[in-house]
């Protein structure tokens, strides 16, 4: 499916799913903000693209900071004018650990980077899709949605199952705008994500499960991949999916109904 003249915004967009995200869409010759938070790792993924002849903007900012994302969305538009795709999906792990172990501060990062980062990249683009319309796509996870045995990732559960609520009230608030917004709840995915996981003492309250044929029960424990996940996004941000809004969408193989 062609989606030429549709102006996309990624976060997270330099690595893993995000990045794979910006690919797709790129393919489909829409033309792709790509924010990340390192200047580095935001233009050599734009670098490449750009080599293989697709449109990408890069956009850095952090997107717990409110003016840093006003500037980058304002930035998107004024190159291309328009939005109609906006991908929140930046995210951290942040600290897993019994809750005695978690500071104030651990929570606070973890809810800023996930959840208000979330609101902030919806809050500044919804005027610019309001416009024409569009689709939004939050990445949630299986964590806090339909996963509760990762003990000890209290506060990325909590952000995760926030981000499903967030994406519910948003999306009647904008249906009469003809803005869909659409959650996706990921499991195991091979990504960079464990570079943002800082694990404590979790033996402490790990309930003891083994899973001897994998905790995938469709690829028989193997993880998904990004690719797999982007296909999802590109499919919620097109019209093929123009009658979905306010519904969360677990891709895990199954991975949430076994581990529980
Ligand atoms: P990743 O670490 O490759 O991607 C996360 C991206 O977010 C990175 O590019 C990182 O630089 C960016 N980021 C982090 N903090 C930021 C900030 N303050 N401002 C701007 N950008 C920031 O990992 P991923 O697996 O691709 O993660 C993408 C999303 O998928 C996250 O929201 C994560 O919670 C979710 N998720 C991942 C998995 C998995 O198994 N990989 C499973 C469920 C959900």
């Amino acid at each position: 499916m062609e989606m030429t003249g549709k102006v996309a915004f990624v976060t997270g967009g330099s690595s893993g799913i995000g990045q794979a995200a910006v690919r797709r869409l790129a393919q489909a010759g829409v033309k792709v903000g790509v924010l990340g938070i390192s200047e580095d790792s935001v233009y050599s993924a734009t670098e490449d693209l750009h080599r293989a002849g697709y449109e990408v903007l890069p956009l850095v900012a952090d997107v717990s900071s409110a003016m840093q994302m006003q500037q980058a969305v304002q930035k998107l538009v004024e190159k291309w004018g328009r939005l109609d795709i906006v991908f929140a999906n930046a995210g951290i792990n942040g600290v897993w650990a019994p809750i005695e172990e978690i500071t104030a501060e651990d929570w606070d990062k973890t809810l800023e980077i996930n959840l208000r980062g979330t609101f902030l990249t919806v809050k500044y683009t919804v005027p610019h899709l309001k416009k024409q319309g569009g689709s939004i796509v939050i990445t949630a996870s299986v964590n806090g949605t339909r996963m509760f045995s990762n003990t000890g990732a209290t506060a990325y559960a909590c952000s995760k199952a926030a981000q499903v609520a967030f994406a519910k009230m948003i999306a009647l608030e904008l249906a009469e705008n003809k803005v869909r917004v659409n959650v996706i709840c990921p499991g195991a995915i091979s990504t960079s994500i464990e570079d943002n996981t800082e694990r404590k003492d979790l033996d402490k309250v790990k309930e003891p499960v083994e899973y001897p044929e994998g905790q995938i029960p469709l690829t028989d424990g193997d993880p998904g991949k990004p690719e797999q996940v982007a296909e999802l996004v590109f499919f919620l941000a097109s019209d093929a999916a123009s009658h979905i809004t306010g519904t969360e969408m677990w891709i895990d193989g199954g991975q949430s109904l076994l581990q529980g």
